[in-house]
This record gives structure tokens, sequence and C-alpha cells, in this order.
């Protein structure tokens, strides 16, 4: 097992906790921290389990307020009112603009206060939902960046980036944890507990979980 140290940007979602699950098995509990933040989501409850889960698993865990982010930009994800679409170029209206490249910048300067190189985000560019900053590009990109803004030798982390939601359910039951991501995690948008089963967060989720299990038959 290696010794050096991972930082995971952890929201409680399916993603980021199956995430947190394969650092903890890969650089050992004692090595694993989780940045979360607070920008705004339409639910509190995603934040919550966030919490919830560092503290059921015994990671530390850092909660940043980002909500400033609100004076700037408006969106479905951030606003009760708003209806969940795609324009016609087919983005959602759940992008936040900037949201991750603003994530990863703050996690990167908390992991170099701590000696972490290793970041560990849970985008996924398969199930291609039209988030440009989910991209692997624009990960290699912010890589660059962040090296060279602070010269230091960060090492994003994309494990799922490839992954269908299916192969993710898989990753997560081959951890040991698939009970307990179906469980504990939070996916949907409109903040259902549980799920709402409607949202196109919890359809994917759930199609992929269908997809894993008929494979297991
Ligand atoms: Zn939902």
């Amino acid at each position: 097992m290696s010794q050096e140290k991972a930082l995971v940007i952890f929201s409680g979602g399916q993603d980021s906790t199956t995430c947190l699950l394969q650092a903890i098995a890969t650089y050992g509990k004692e090595n694993v921290q989780t940045i979360s933040f607070a920008y705004g989501q339409r639910h509190a409850i995603e934040l919550e389990k966030a919490k919830w889960i560092a503290q059921d698993l015994g990671i530390p865990q850092t909660i940043l307020d980002l909500s400033l982010i609100q004076q700037i930009t408006d969106n479905a994800l951030m606003n009760n009112t708003a209806t969940i679409q795609s324009d016609t170029k087919g983005m959602p209206n759940t992008f936040v603009d900037g949201r991750n490249a603003l994530f990863i910048l703050y996690a990167a300067i908390y992991a170099k206060s701590q000696a972490i190189k290793h970041i560990i985000v849970g985008v996924c560019e398969t199930d291609f939902s039209g988030y440009p900053d989910c991209r692997d590009v624009f990960i290699k990109s912010m890589n660059v960046t962040l090296n060279l803004a602070m010269d230091y030798a960060f090492q994003l982390h994309t494990p799922l980036m490839y992954l269908t939601k299916a192969q993710t359910w898989a990753l997560a039951d081959s951890l040991g944890y698939l009970d307990y991501i179906r469980e504990h995690t939070h996916t949907c948008y409109l903040g259902v507990v549980g799920g709402c089963g409607e949202c196109p967060s919890c359809q994917l989720r759930n199609q992929g979980l269908m997809t894993y299990l008929a494979t297991k038959e």
C-alpha cells in the first residue's frame, strides 16, 4: 500500500463516494482526507449525506463555503424555483459555470497545505451530460495550471472518467460497498430522500444499477 496521501473532492453522491472508498483501499484510511463545498446547492441533503459518510468512515472532512458563486451565476442546481431542462445545444441548466475549476483550485490550495499531492475527482465523461468541466481534456489542463500556479507536483486522478454508471456500480461492489452506496449516497437533483426516480440524475443512477445487477445474475 502506498504511503502517499490523497484528498478526495467529496459531494456525498454515488461517484465521489465510490472514489473515496477506492482511495481508502489504495492509500490507506489514515492517508485520506476529503474536502466538500457548500455553494448554495438546491438541497442541503447532499452536504448532510457527505458529512454523515465522512464521519461514518472516519475520514477527516474540510467543508468550504463557496456560496459567493451565487453572486455571479444563476442556474437550476442552485435555484429552487427553476425547472431542470436542457438548452437548444443540449447543455443542462444544472450546469454551474466554473464550478469544477473552482472546486479543484480550492482543493489544491488545501492539499498543498497538507503536503498532499494526489487529488481525486469523481468526474466522468462517459455518461457525458454536456458539462465541459467533466471532460478529461479539462482535467489535464487544470492539472498543468495548478502545477504552474503553485510550483508543486499535483496529480489529479479521475478514476471514473471512462466508466459507465454500470461500471461505477461494479467498482463499488468490488470494493464491498454496493449496498452502502445504494443506501447512503444522494444523487437526486430534486433533493428527494431515496431519489425521485424521475430527474436525469436519478434515471442515470437507476439505469446503471439495473444494468449492473442484470450482469450479475
Ligand atoms: Zn431525482
